[in-house]
Formats: C-alpha cells, structure tokens, sequence
C-alpha cells in the first residue's frame, strides 16, 4: 500500500536537505545502513527490560542486538556500563536525575540564556520544576565558563547534583576543576556531552568520563547515528549519598539507572533506533570516524575566523570544537531576522540567545551554527570559506528578495557537488 501524501512530504523535505547548506549544530546525516536499521522490522518488536532480563517473549534477537549497542559504546568510550534505551537526550537526562535526586533536591547547570539545555534545571521544564535550581555562566568580557563563579556558588549552595554540558558552548570543558569541588560538597556530576560526544569519543577535546561521575549524550548529534539519547559511567560505584530504590535498598549506581531509565521513566526500548544506536557505534570506532571530526573542527575554526574576519562578533571569539555563537547586535539584525533570510536562501540555521542578551528567546540576538553536517557531506576549508562568504552576503541583504534568491541558487550549484544519499 502506497500513501502518496506521506511519501511525496518526505521526499520534498529529502529535496530540501540535500539542495541546502545544513549549518544546524546539533544536526548531522546518518550513514544509509544507520538508516536502514532505523527503518526495519525491529520497530515491531516489544522488549522491556534489559538484554537477558525481559518481560516480554521473543526477545532472543533483539537481546543479541541491544548486547551490541552497549558493547561497542563501551569500547568507543572506555566503559564499564551503559545503557542504550534512552529515547532521546531528555529522557536519558531525565532518568538519571529520577535515580539521583529526590524532589526538592538542588541541582547546578550552565544557565540556558548562556547556551545551557532544557533539562539542566529550566523552570519550563521537569528539571526545573521538580528541582530548585541554580546556574553558572559566562563572564561577560570573555564569553567564556567563570570557573571560579562556579565554585563559588557550588560552595555557597551545595547542589546535590552539577550538570555541565551545553547546547551552545564553543569551548572545551574543564571537568577536573569541578569534579575537586563536586568532592568537596558531596555532588553528583552529570556531563552532558550530547553536543561534542564525537569529538570526545575521537580524543579530540578533553576527556569527561575520569571526572564526571554519570555521562549522557544524543545520539544524532556530532555522534552521527540516529535520533535518541544514551547513559554511560567509565567506572560503576556505589553511590556515596546514600540515595535509594523506592523500596529503601542501597544498590550500585547502574542498577539505579538502569531502573531510572526503565520502568521510572520510559516504557519499551526503541529496538530499531537501538540497532541504529549500534551500527553508528560501529561506525565511530573505525579510524576514518577520527578524520571525519578532525574535519569537523577545522571546518569550524575556519567559520569562526572568516566571520570574525567579516566583522560578526563570535562568543568568546572563537571556538574549539564543531559550533560557534554568532552575537549579531554589531550587524543590526536580530536573530529571528537572520534565520529568516538565511532560510529563504537555503542555508539553514537557528536563532539563539547570545549570553546576556536583551532580546526575548522567540526573537534573540543570535544565531548558532556548526559544521557537524555539512563536514559529513564532504565540505572542506575552502568550501567553508564560500560558506562565509553566502552568509555575509544574505546578512548584508536581508531584506533584498531578489538578492535573496541569487543566492539560493548559488547555494543549489555549491551542495550539488555534494551528494550524501544514492537515492
Ligand atoms: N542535552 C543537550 C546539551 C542538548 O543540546 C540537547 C538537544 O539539543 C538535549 C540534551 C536533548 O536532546 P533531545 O532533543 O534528543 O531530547
């Protein structure tokens, strides 16, 4: 059976990806064997619980399947466990705070407004609405994380737990200098490296799983395989808090995530996602995975410097992995407005609050951009270069249709040479 309507929808949003410039940091393209393992039969399949400790019968294939997920995760990171069901990175968040914290609890997280998550304690959101919450920043001369602020308030507030991590921080993470104040409080610290997990798993920025006690990530983001979320620990421990099951036992930590993850918040594992989950896993423990994120970070360096040589303020001045925040109050244009025109000349990009901003989050005085995407179809730095050169030219004329659309036909003939899928 056919459903035309579906299908033709798809297709124009195939034509779209491939025609535009994909600079969305937290997006990528899948390889097409994570896609076909995305789009199989295992989407049929009901499996709750853990490989080997199911509920449900039948399970004796997707047991050898998930086993793999979390083994190559293992590998790929150095582990001891993981788990691989989380269906997105919100619920992996989410279920390591439902087996941390008690409600009521306070936790610590990089301030939204600043390039902080959701999830990290916004009042919008269950973190911040079953947890009080408190944030550290940026200074504001150097766009950079205030470390010795974020000691400070650790010490006066004594958060149960510390979330560090970001969807909009260009800089690498300094983990040692929290983890020393994390042992002087007694805290918990999630790292949430849903961002630069690539770039991490390929050494290419500092190692978190020494310091950080429990790691999240997305799995879809410079990671490159499909759409969901993972919780991994480098070293298991029995957790010095004191923090229990809801029938009062003291167990290890990974069984205390394992249930956070199923039955506290989820229900059935994604079977198919988890067999994609293992197939990039795969993919990003192969050498050309290493070249592939060194590739990412040159990208962006080249980005930031050529914006910067153009006259766009990037936070912090630069950027040490695959994103950068671009403050465009100097270009007189909010980021609403730029993503607009952006998008009406096929380059795809989102606005986004720049530290200390005076503008509303639906209109912000940003936009954020990566190169995660366009590095896996294959742009080097001299096509980065050309990429520069576009977003000028559509910044600089914004309200110019006709220029507008001149530019999205240069932006047609540059992605041509650039095909991901063979279909
Ligand atoms: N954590 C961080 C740092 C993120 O940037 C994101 C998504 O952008 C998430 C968590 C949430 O991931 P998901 O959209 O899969 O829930």
């Amino acid at each position: 059976m056919n459903d035309q309507t579906v299908f033709d929808l798809i297709e124009a949003e195939h034509q779209r990806q491939i025609e535009g410039i994909e600079l969305i940091a937290s997006e990528n393209f899948t390889s097409e064997t994570v896609m076909k393992a995305t789009g199989s039969i295992l989407t049929n399949k009901y499996a709750e619980g853990l490989p080997g400790r199911r509920y449900y019968g039948g399970c004796e294939v997707v047991d050898q399947i998930e086993q793999l997920a979390i083994d190559r995760l293992k590998s790929l990171f150095n582990l001891t466990w993981a788990n691989v069901q989380p269906h997105s990175g919100s619920q992996a968040n989410a279920a390591v705070m439902l087996a941390c914290l008690n409600p009521g609890d306070k936790i610590m997280g990089f301030d939204l407004s600043h390039g902080g998550h959701l999830t990290h304690g916004s009042p919008v959101n269950f973190s911040g609405k079953l947890y009080k919450n408190v944030f550290y920043g940026v200074e504001k001369e150097t766009g950079k994380i205030d470390y010795t602020k974020l000691v400070e308030i650790a010490r006066k507030e004594k958060p149960k737990m510390i979330i560090l991590g970001a969807s909009a921080y260009s800089r690498d993470w300094d983990y040692k200098i929290v983890r020393e104040v994390a042992d002087e409080i007694g805290a918990v610290i999630l790292a949430d490296i849903s961002h630069p997990a690539g770039l991490i798993a390929a050494k290419l920025l500092n190692d978190p799983f020494d310091y950080c006690h429990i790691v999240t990530t997305t799995t879809h983001k410079t990671l490159r395989g499909p759409r969901g979320g993972v919780i991994m620990m480098r070293n298991d421990f029995e957790n010095p808090w004191g923090i229990k099951t809801p029938k009062g036992e003291l167990r290890k930590m990974s069984a205390l995530l394992d249930s956070g993850v199923f039955p506290g918040t989820q229900g059935g594992p994604l079977e198919h996602l988890i067999a994609a989950k293992a197939v990039a896993f795969g993919e990003a423990l192969k050498p050309a995975f290493k070249t592939y994120q060194e590739q990412v970070i040159k990208n962006a360096k080249v980005m930031a410097q050529g914006l910067v040589d153009l006259g766009f303020d990037i936070i912090s001045g630069g950027t040490d992995n695959h994103s950068m925040l671009i403050d465009l109050r100097s270009k007189n244009i909010t980021g609403k407005a730029a993503e607009i025109a952006l998008g009406k000349a096929d380059i795809t990009v989102n606005k986004n609050m720049v530290p200390f901003d005076d503008k509303s989050p639906f209109v912000t005085s940003g936009i954020r951009i990566g190169t995660p995407a366009v590095t896996t179809r294959g742009l080097k730095e001299n096509d980065i270069q050309k990429i520069v050169a576009l977003i000028d030219q559509v910044i600089n004329n914004h309200e110019n249709e006709a220029e507008l659309a001149n530019i999205k036909v240069a932006v047609k003939s540059l992605m041509t040479k650039f095909p991901i899928y063979a279909w």
